[in-house]
């Protein structure tokens, strides 16, 4: 499988036979939209802007088979001009095969809440756009190609028991970890949690995440993390990504 970060929690995977998935819909730089051309399936971990804001859009200009995602990212999507058998619902424990691949739902620990406008296909964040409010339930999600190789999509979760339990039941041969806060904010995870989160995850390859490479302090927080992972589990390769970047996983 082909893993391409697009940048933040974007990336399009390219399966063995050609398939293309794409997970997550920022695009806010600095790949843009435009830089996707070819979706087969979209998967689309919760409501929450820096997730979804421009997944109608794109979904519109791609028409891809199925959209995975939650009831309140589906409402949004039909109030958009999004076609009701577009969609399958995600809800951990939920698994749905396509064309051989597998995308099995787990539990992610997080909230969302977003803005939601007839005729506006961008999400917004409470206080900064005028519309209902919906709510959206966060998950994560391992997609498993047809020759084995699988990827744990966390989209947001804190750590937690959780991340112990995929660890046992599927351990993915990659995981995407975000590792860093925005500064100002709060973070799902520090650098050293996501650290513990790959060594109870179990996987072999390890990709940073939900991060903007052009800002400093995101970037050295990366790095911490990748110091954590080499004293927490030595044996994952962390392969640090590039925006466009792809990282070709062989198993
Ligand atoms: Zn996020």
């Amino acid at each position: 499988m082909k893993i391409k970060w697009h940048g933040w929690a974007d990336f399009e995977f390219t399966t063995s036979k050609g398939v293309k998935i794409l997970a997550d819909a920022y695009y806010n730089g600095p790949n843009k939209p435009e830089d996707v051309n070819e979706v087969d399936y979209m998967v689309i971990t919760h409501g929450s802007f820096d997730h979804a804001l421009n997944w109608v859009n794109i979904a519109k200009r791609t028409n891809p088979k199925m959209i995975f995602c939650d009831h309140g990212t589906k409402i949004h999507g039909l109030k958009n001009g999004l076609g009701n058998d577009k969609f399958r619902i995600m809800v951990p424990g939920f698994l749905y095969q396509f064309e051989g691949i597998q995308f099995q739902c787990v539990q992610s620990v997080h909230v969302a809440i977003f803005i939601s406008k007839d005729g506006d296909p961008e999400p917004g964040a409470i206080g900064e756009k005028e519309g209902e409010a919906i709510t959206s339930f966060p998950f994560s999600v391992i997609i498993k190609d047809i020759d084995g190789c699988s990827v744990y999509v966390p989209g947001d979760t804190a750590i937690g028991p959780h991340l112990k339990t995929i660890g046992e039941l599927y351990r993915p041969d990659v995981s995407l970890l975000h590792c860093v806060g925005c500064p100002g904010w709060s973070a799902e995870m520090s650098p050293k949690e996501a650290a513990i989160a790959l060594q109870w995850l179990g996987s072999s390859i390890g990709i940073p995440m939900h991060y903007d490479p052009r800002n400093a302090f995101m970037d050295q927080e990366v790095n911490q993390f990748i110091e954590y992972c080499s004293l927490l589990c030595p044996y994952a390769k962390i392969k640090k990504l590039k925006p466009g970047e792809t990282f070709e996983c062989l198993i």
